[in-house]
């Protein structure tokens, strides 16, 4: 069956949702269609001890403050599956859950967005899909020899199972150092990182990130040149697991190994590691295969934009993803600018209201 929308907004975590609620507040007709079940977005699958890198009300959706976790001031994931469950009923959100989009196309003045459960003509699509769903790997020779157990950051829950195993965790960047801190007393664990780990200092949390990447996107915008953003602090926040591992001496980093054979990783010096698990901590691309008909994508694998908006078809706004869609568009806090930016620009094309005031 096929129904029409003036926007259809594809995901539902907090992308999707933070440009819902834009949508809404400017009476565009919309729905969201996102493949997960539940409410939560990537935030149902993360690992039990996660803690975001801010403050509970520096991790806010437009509109509503996330409420304070009790005795954490750095929330855990479950609590941010909480909040994003009410934000959905509170704006009374059109999400539809368990809907899975398989690929956007163009159909004369419409995008034609076909779904495992129907298809929808729409106006307008504004793409919010995460990137969860595509874990990366590095092509690390002899992978496919190790005999042990492999596993990426989205396969990894909690330490139990893990109990007098040999795990090695790959990953210098914020998953690798708090996964890394959560198995450290358990089993025996070998973190290995390409450069030596760079925690950040412990003062700055995700609100310093939030500010320095706003401030770098700004700074290249009005071609000042690149001010370095978040990438010249460090790698790792020093959440209090990590902090605590990291004070106990436990989160010692390796060089990354050459290659894996049969038994673990070999080392530059041709010693080896013999190991029972490896857990790669290695990041993540953007899930845009839905929009691959389009045909929009550049050699990195991104779609070009500006702003939000796709420059190969001005019916598409992609928002999350990286601060190539918005400074910090990817974070909690970060996303409610670009949602808002694009929720404008939509609704003024497509007449439904006049210009909006910057
Ligand atoms: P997602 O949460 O992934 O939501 C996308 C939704 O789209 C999902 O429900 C997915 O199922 C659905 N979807 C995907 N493809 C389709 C399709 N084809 N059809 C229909 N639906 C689809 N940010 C912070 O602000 N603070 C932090 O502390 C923080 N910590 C992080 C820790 C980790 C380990 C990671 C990976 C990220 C962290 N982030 C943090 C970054 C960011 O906030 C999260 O990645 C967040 O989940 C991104 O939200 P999103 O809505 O863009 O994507």
């Amino acid at each position: 069956m096929t129904q029409r929308a003036d926007v259809v907004v594809i995901g539902g975590g907090q992308a999707g949702l933070a440009a819902g609620y834009h949508l809404r507040r400017l009476r565009v007709d919309f729905v969201i269609l996102d493949a997960q079940p539940t409410p939560g977005g990537a935030w149902q699958h993360t690992w039990d001890s996660l803690r975001l890198f801010s403050p509970a009300a520096y991790s806010s959706l437009p509109g509503r403050l996330m409420p304070p976790q009790s005795g954490e001031t750095y929330p855990d994931a479950g609590h941010v599956v909480e909040y994003l469950a009410e934000y959905e009923k509170r704006y009374e959100l059109p999400v539809q859950h368990g809907v899975h989009v398989q690929a956007v196309r163009r159909d004369g003045d419409r995008l034609w967005v076909e779904a495992d459960s129907g298809s929808w003509r729409a106006r307008a699509v504004i793409s919010a899909t995460g990137t969860w769903s595509r874990p990366f790997r590095p092509a690390i020779p002899g992978w496919e020899l190790f005999a042990g157990r492999q596993l990426h950051t989205v396969g990894y829950r909690r330490p139990v199972g893990f109990a007098g195993q040999r795990v090695i965790v790959v990953g210098g960047g914020n998953s690798g150092a708090q996964i890394a801190a959560d198995l450290a007393s358990h089993g025996e664990l070998t973190w290995v990182t390409q450069r030596p780990p760079r925690f950040l200092p412990d003062a700055i949390d995700g609100r310093v990130l939030f500010d320095v990447a706003t401030t770098r996107r700004r700074a290249l915008d009005s071609g000042a040149g690149d001010t370095g953003g978040v990438a010249s602090l460090g790698d790792i926040v020093a959440v209090p697991p990590v902090r605590d591992a990291r004070d106990a001496g436990l989160l010692k980093a390796e060089p990354m190994f050459t290659h894996l054979d049969a038994h673990g990783p070999v080392w530059a010096d041709g010693t080896s590691t013999a190991a029972d698990v490896i857990i790669w901590c290695t990041g993540f691309r953007p899930a845009l295969s839905h929009l691959a008909p389009l045909g929009l994508r550049d050699q990195r694998g991104h779609i070009p934009t500006g702003g939000t908006r796709a420059l190969g078809e001005p019916r598409l706004h992609l928002l999350g993803y990286g601060d190539w869609t918005g400074p910090a568009s990817a974070t909690l806090i970060g996303v409610g600018r670009p949602a808002r930016d694009a929720a404008r620009e939509i609704a003024q094309r497509l007449g439904i209201v006049e210009k909006c005031r910057p």
